[in-house]
């Protein structure tokens, strides 16, 4: 399987371990597979009786074509083990029913992320080995929260590879924060930033496409790579729940073979849910892929009217993994959608004006699959309220944001398949948000909350979520989005 640049007309041909260990096409694009490999009836049937390590591995070599198969069942077990997701990786929860929580979080870190980056650094490490590569990896992270942390417990003490955090001082939780500020490791670095996601986004983006940076870190001996959802090695790994949770809904007898399900995922980078795209476009039986989205309602804008503009206000909301106005994956899907030249038409306008409107004909064909939904803080924390009372279901402020979208959906539409919501973070994770939700009362203190939530819910906070008040600090390090790369220097 080769990869293309989503900005190369002239279709640059890369290999998988290539692009992993790159990250993002010199170009500025992001990379994507030739064409989607297919995912049979007779082979989700086959799946079903696998564990999610072989379901995994299974799905994966049909993309990582220079992995062996034997290198990917490796990566996988170790990266799914016991250990890391005690009770399985990517469990299904019958909530309503029609409606089912498929739990991303049950991972290391306690959010989404987990599901990606604990095997990612495995591929990027055969990835090296792969390329000949003898430098040193420097991962470059930009984070709203989960990312960073879930990086950084990926990446930790792994060999030759190194990773600098930066995340936007305001726009994470308490918790978030202190996961990151304590985090152990020697080769690990984090530090926060003046500004909002997206500065620290555009920041590490402006890095990587930076080429005297490149030089003065190819002399002391280092690479670039990114661990964001935009690195290939972190989408992969993604389509895998989707087909994973269809075989779990197959084996509970919830639906026949071949029937569709709708898919709801709450939205920040656009890279959870395009994954689902993926997998829909493999041939896995997804029928609408709902979009969720909080108060920064760029994408539901986006996919009502055609016109993508982040010149809008940001707001700092109870679910700040969402809280983007540029949401990088949405250009992987205008690539699947027209071309490379047109996409990078696009993506030039966006860089310069700050929007861009698709053609009719992209339109219809976004529309054939997505629609776009949002909830305000109000109706996130009044969703997560009733799902817990009703049906006794304990959502994050995240899965609580796609829990209203697809309730409106269904509102609004006759349509009443099965329907699959992405459950991205441990209800803790967000303990303070969540508290004041149900109870519309506040928590004692913030990492207090977390007794709270525990006690109220008669629930045990999640692992990797204890004794984390009392973890040494390490890091504690502002500075301006300007100053980033004189901080990499300086770490490196
Ligand atoms: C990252 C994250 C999201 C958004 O996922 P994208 O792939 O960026 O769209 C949603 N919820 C949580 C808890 C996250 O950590």
């Amino acid at each position: 399987m080769t990869y293309y640049s989503t900005r190369d007309a002239k279709q640059t041909k890369f290999y998988s371990a290539q692009i992993i260990k790159q990250g993002l096409a010199s170009d500025g694009g992001l990379f994507v597979p030739e064409e989607l490999p297919a995912i049979t009836e007779q082979e989700l049937q086959m799946l079903c009786s696998k564990t999610y390590s072989e379901r995994a591995a299974y799905v994966l070599s049909k993309f990582l074509t220079d992995y062996s198969m034997e290198e990917l069942m490796q990566d996988c077990e170790a990266a799914y083990c016991e250990a890391s997701f005690p009770g399985g990786a990517a469990p299904l929860k019958k909530v309503t029913d029609s409606l089912y929580s498929l739990e991303l979080w049950h991972g290391p870190t306690a959010a989404f992320k987990d599901m990606a980056l604990q095997i990612m650094p495995r591929l990027l490490s055969r990835a090296l080995v792969k390329t000949g590569e003898d430098h040193t990896a420097l991962i470059l992270v930009a984070t709203s929260g989960d990312t960073g942390k879930a990086a950084l417990e990926g990446y930790k003490d792994i060999d030759r590879i190194k990773i600098i955090v930066f995340y936007p001082i305001d726009g994470v939780s308490k918790v978030q924060k202190l996961q990151m500020a304590t985090q152990t490791g020697n080769n690990v670095h984090v530090c926060a930033i003046k500004g909002n996601f997206d500065d620290a986004q555009n920041g590490v983006k402006k890095i990587f496409s930076d080429p005297d940076a490149k030089k003065q870190l190819d002399k002391n001996g280092y690479i670039l790579s990114s661990a964001n959802s935009i690195n290939w090695g972190r989408l992969a790994p993604q389509i895998v729940y989707y087909i994973s949770a269809y075989c779990d809904l197959l084996n509970a007898g919830e639906i026949a073979c071949g029937e569709a399900v709708n898919v709801c995922v709450p939205t920040g980078n656009f890279g959870n849910i395009f994954a689902a795209y993926l997998a829909k476009n493999m041939g896995l039986p997804l029928d609408k892929l709902i979009c969720a989205s909080n108060s920064n309602n760029v994408l539901t804008e986006f996919l009502e009217t055609g016109t993508y503009d982040r010149n809008r206000k940001f707001h700092v909301t109870m679910s700040p993994s969402m809280d983007i106005l540029i949401s990088s994956n949405l250009e992987r899907l205008l690539y699947f959608v027209s071309d490379a030249e047109q996409t990078a038409a696009y993506m030039a306008q966006l860089n310069q004006e700050g929007r861009y409107t698709v053609s009719q004909d992209i339109k219809q064909k976004i529309d054939d699959t997505f629609v776009g939904y949002c909830a305000n803080e109000e109706q996130t924390a009044q969703t997560l309220k009733n799902f817990y009372q009703a049906y006794g279901y304990l959502a994050d402020t995240h899965t609580s944001v796609a829990l209203h979208c697809a309730e409106q959906y269904r509102k609004d539409t006759a349509d009443q398949k099965k329907m699959i919501v992405a459950s991205t973070a441990s209800p803790y994770k967000f303990a303070a948000d969540v508290y004041r939700s149900i109870t519309e009362k506040e928590a004692s203190a913030d990492t207090g909350a977390l007794q709270d939530l525990s006690a109220l819910t008669n629930t045990d906070i999640t692992p990797p979520l204890c004794g984390l008040s009392e973890k040494p600090v390490r890091f504690d390090r502002t500075i301006d989005p300007a100053e980033m790369l004189e901080e990499v220097y300086r770490f490196m």
